[in-house]
C-alpha cells in the first residue's frame, strides 16, 4: 500500500468514515500517518492498589478473586441496565469494581487470575471503587494498560479509538519512506523516518517519543528552511547601485548632540552595506531610547545624497508624526526634502501628496500603513525604514519592497527577537545592536503598587504638577466596559477632571480618535498645554515628551512586560528624575512576580527575553498574518534548538544544490502557496 492511497483502502473506513476524516484533513494513508496526536496519556507506570488516588486514573495489576456477578436492572421502556460486579486484590489491599453494560467483556475476566487494570478510583465513605476499568491480560506488551496512549484532535462521530485503529491499520500495511539522507540523520542524531512514526503515534517510552518528535520536528524546519534557502539564494542574485557614501559629515555637524559611539558604529554598518551593491536588510536592535531615530536619519541622509528616495513607516499616526516635527527642521538645513502622508489627510491631500512623491519632489517620505497602498508610487525608492517594526506583517513590508527596484531594508525594533526567529521573519537579515543610551539618560524608579497606595498616588501626580511636570496614565481600554473592572481611559479621564485633580489640566488620547484629534491632543500635550495625559497604548511606541517625569499604569497586569517597558521608555528623557507607576490588584504570584521583574530592571533586553520566555512569541508570531504556514509539529518558540539545527542544515544543503528527493515536492508545495516567502 502507498502513502498516496485513499483513507478508504484501510478496512473498516467506507464512504461515511472517510467523510469523517477528510474533516481532519485526511485524505490519503500518507496524511493519516503524518496526523499527529495532540496528546499523550502515560499509562505505563503501574501502581499498588493502596497507592490509587481518588480521580486519578491509573494502571494496576491484581486478581480476581470473586466470581463476576451479572444482574439486570429492568428500566420501563428501555434497555435493561446490566451491572456486573466483582472484587480484585493486590498484596496491597482490594478493590470493587463495577461494569455497566459490559456483561460480555467483564465476564471474561476469570476468578483466580491476574489481569492489569486502568481506571480511576472513586472513593465514597463505604471505601473505593471503580467502574468499567479498561483491562488485559498482566504479560506481554499492553495495547491500553502499561502505554502511552495517543490523543487524537478529533471530529465528531470519530472517536480516539477509530483514529488509533486506522493508524494501526496504516502502519500493517505500509512502511514510510525515508525523506531524510542517512549522512543527515547520521551527523544530527535522528532516527529513521518509520520509526519516528511509529513512536509519534503509539510511543514505547517517553524518551522513543521525544526522539521521534525531535526527528519529525527537524523534518518540518528543515523543508521550511530549505524553501526560505531557495528564495534567498534566489533573490541576493540581484544587485544594486552602490551608494557614495561620503559626505556624512555634513549631518553630524547639523545634529544638536555627538552621536553615541553606539550609533555611529552602526551607521557605519549601514554605510558598508550601502556600498556593498547588494541590498541592505538590517534589523537594528535598541532599547527605548538609545537613539535609533536618528540613525534611520543618517541612512535616509545618504540616500538623499544619492538621488533616492526613503520611505519610513511608523506604526501610528503621532509616531509618524513626531518623526516629521523632528526630522524635517534638521533635514531643511541639511537640503534633504521631507514630508509626510498618513491616513487622516483628506483624499485631495493624498492625491496631490502622492503626485509629488511620484514626482520625485520629496526625498524622505514619512507615513503610516498609508505608505503601502498601491496609489502610493516612487520615483526612486532606495531605502525602505520600518520602525518599531512588530507591528508591521510580512506581507506588509514585502508590499513596500515591491515599490522600488531592489530598496535597501531597514527595521529598527525596541524589542529584540532571537536571531533564528528573525531569519525566518526577515529572511537574510544582518543584526545590529544599538547597546548604548545617549550619555546623561537616567534610570526610571519603577514601583508596584495597588489600590492602597491610590490616595499617595494622586499627591504624586500632584506634586509632579506644581513641579511643572506632566504625567502619562495609561489605561487598557478605551471604554467603560461591563464586565470587568478595567480602568477605561475615557471614564478615568472624566473622573480624574472632576473629581480628582479639578484644579489640573487632563487630556484624553485613544486609538479610537481621528488621527487630526490625537495629534491635536498630542502636540498640546507637548506644549505643556496639559497637566495629565490619560490615554490607552497608543502612546506606547516613540512618543516624545521630555517634561513628563510620571508614568502611571493602570491595571499594569493587563500588559506583557516589553509593552510596559516600552511605555516606561516615554519618560526619563529629560534632565529630571522620572517615575513609573504599575498599578495592579492582582493577587496571581505569577503576574506580581513578572511585573516585579520590570522593577527590578531597566534592560529592555533582558526584559523582551523574559517576555518571550513566559508568554511565548506571540507578539511575532501570535496572529497568522504573518503569513508563516502552520506547523504541524514544530514550535518555533519553543524548538528553537531544532530550528537553528534546521536551518543550518537546509541552507549548506540548498548552498550545495543537493536538496533530498524525497524532500523536494514538499518544498515544491511550501513554495507555491508560500506568501510567507514574499
Ligand atoms: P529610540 O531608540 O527609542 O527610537 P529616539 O531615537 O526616539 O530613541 O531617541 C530618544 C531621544 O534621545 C530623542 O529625544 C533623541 O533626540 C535623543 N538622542 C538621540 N541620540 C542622542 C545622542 N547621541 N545624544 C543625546 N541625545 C540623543
Ligand atoms: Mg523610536
Amino acid at each position: 500500500m502507498a502513502q498516496t492511497d485513499p483513507i478508504q483502502s484501510l478496512p473498516r473506513i467506507g464512504p461515511k468514515r472517510a467523510e469523517l476524516f477528510a474533516r481532519l484533513g485526511i485524505e490519503t494513508v500518507g496524511d493519516l500517518l503524518h496526523f499527529y496526536p495532540r496528546a499523550y496519556e502515560d499509562r505505563t507506570q503501574l501502581l499498588p492498589i493502596s497507592a490509587l488516588e481518588v480521580d486519578k486514573p491509573a494502571c494496576f495489576v491484581a486478581s480476581v478473586i470473586s466470581t463476576p456477578q451479572t444482574h439486570r436492572i429492568p428500566k420501563p421502556g428501555q434497555r435493561a441496565l446490566e451491572v456486573t460486579k466483582l472484587t480484585v486484590a493486590d498484596h496491597t489491599g482490594r478493590l470493587h469494581l463495577t461494569f455497566f453494560n459490559a456483561a460480555y467483556s467483564a465476564g471474561k475476566l476469570q476468578r483466580g487470575e491476574t489481569y492489569c487494570f486502568y481506571g480511576a478510583v472513586t472513593g465514597d465513605y463505604l471505601g473505593y471503587a471503580m467502574t468499567n476499568p479498561l483491562f488485559e491480560p498482566p504479560d506481554g506488551p499492553g495495547s491500553v494498560t502499561r502505554c502511552i496512549v495517543p490523543v487524537y484532535p478529533l471530529t465528531a462521530g470519530l472517536n480516539n479509538k477509530a483514529v488509533m485503529q486506522a493508524v494501526a491499520a496504516a502502519f500493517e500495511r505500509c512502511t514510510p519512506p525515508e525523506t531524510l539522507p542517512e549522512a543527515l540523520r547520521e551527523e544530527y542524531g535522528l532516527c529513521d523516518a518509520a520509526t519516528a512514526l511509529r513512536e509519534i503515534h503509539l510511543p514505547s517510552s517517553q524518551e522513543a517519543l521525544e526522539e521521534a518528535r525531535r526527528r519529525l520536528i527537524f523534518e518540518e524546519f528543515y523543508i521550511f528552511s530549505a524553501a526560505l534557502a531557495l528564495v534567498r539564494a534566489k533573490r541576493t542574485v540581484r544587485s544594486v547601485a552602490p551608494y557614495e557614501t561620503g559626505g556624512m559629515d555634513a549631518f553630524y555637524n547639523a545634529l544638536p548632540f555627538r552621536l553615541t559611539n553606539a550609533q555611529m558604529r552602526v551607521i557605519g554598518q549601514i554605510l558598508d552595506d550601502f556600498r556593498s551593491g547588494a541590498p541592505m536588510s538590517r534589523l537594528v536592535q535598541g532599547d527605548v531610547g538609545s537613539g535609533k531615530t536618528m540613525i534611520a536619519a543618517a541612512a535616509a541622509f545618504c540616500a538623499a545624497k544619492n538621488g533616492k528616495q526613503t520611505a519610513l513607516m511608523a506604526p501610528t499616526e503621532i509616531l509618524a508624526k513626531q518623526h516629521f516635527d523632528r526630522l524635517a527642521p534638521l533635514f531643511a538645513r541639511l537640503g534633504v526634502r521631507c514630508t509626510i502622508l498618513t491616513g487622516s489627510m483628506t483624499p485631495q491631500q493624498k492625491t496631490v501628496r502622492r503626485k509629488e512623491i511620484a514626482d520625485g519632489q520629496y526625498d524622505l517620505v514619512i507615513g503610516t500603513h498609508a505608505l503601502l497602498t498601491e496609489t502610493t508610487v516612487f520615483q526612486s525608492l532606495g531605502l525602505v525604514i520600518a520602525d518599531e517594526q512588530h507591528r508591521f506583517g510580512v506581507a506588509q513590508r514585502a508590499a513596500l519592497l515591491a515599490k522600488g527596484e531592489q530598496p535597501h531594508l531597514l527595521i529598527m525594533s525596541a524589542t529584540p527577537i532571537p536571531r533564528t526567529l528573525a531569519l525566518i521573519l526577515y529572511g537574510d537579515l544582518e543584526v545590529s545592536v544599538v547597546d548604548e543610551l545617549p550619555p546623561g539618560r537616567q534610570t526610571v524608579d519603577t514601583f508596584l503598587v495597588d489600590e492602597r497606595y491610590r490616595k499617595r498616588l494622586n499627591d504624586f501626580i500632584r506634586r509632579q504638577a506644581e513641579e511643572n511636570h506632566q504625567t502619562f496614565i495609561v489605561c487598557p481600554s478605551i471604554e467603560e466596559s461591563e464586565t470587568e473592572s478595567l480602568k477605561s481611559a475615557e471614564q478615568w479621564a472624566q473622573t480624574l477632571r472632576e473629581y480628582v485633580f479639578p484644579k489640573l489640566r487632563v487630556a484624553l488620547l485613544h486609538g479610537k480618535m481621528k488621527g487630526a484629534e490625537k495629534e491635536a491632543v498630542m502636540s498640546a500635550f507637548a506644549a505643556h498645554e496639559y497637566d495629565i495625559l490619560v490615554s490607552t497604548t497608543v502612546i506606547e511606541v516613540g512618543v516624545d515628551v521630555p517634561n513628563a517625569t510620571l508614568m502611571v499604569v493602570e491595571n499594569a497586569d493587563r500588559f506583557g512586560l516589553s509593552q510596559l517597558h516600552q511605555l516606561r521608555g516615554r519618560i526619563g528623557r529629560g534632565e529630571a528624575k522620572s517615575w513609573c507607576i504599575l498599578v495592579s490588584d492582582t493577587k496571581n504570584e505569577e503576574t506580581r512576580t513578572r511585573l516585579k521583574a520590570l522593577c527590578a530592571t531597566n534592560d529592555g533586553f533582558r526584559i523582551a527575553q523574559e517576555d518571550l520566555n513566559l508568554r511565548g512569541p506571540g507578539d511575532f508570531f501570535g496572529s497568522r498574518q504573518h503569513g508563516l504556514p502552520a506547523f504541524r509539529i514544530g514550535n518555533l518558540a519553543q524548538n528553537m534548538t531544532v530550528l537553528e539545527q534546521a536551518q543550518e542544515a537546509a541552507r549548506r544543503t540548498v548552498a550545495a544544490g543537493t536538496l533530498p528527493e524525497g524532500l523536494q515536492s514538499a518544498v515544491d508545495a511550501l513554495l507555491q502557496n508560500g506568501e510567507f516567502l514574499n
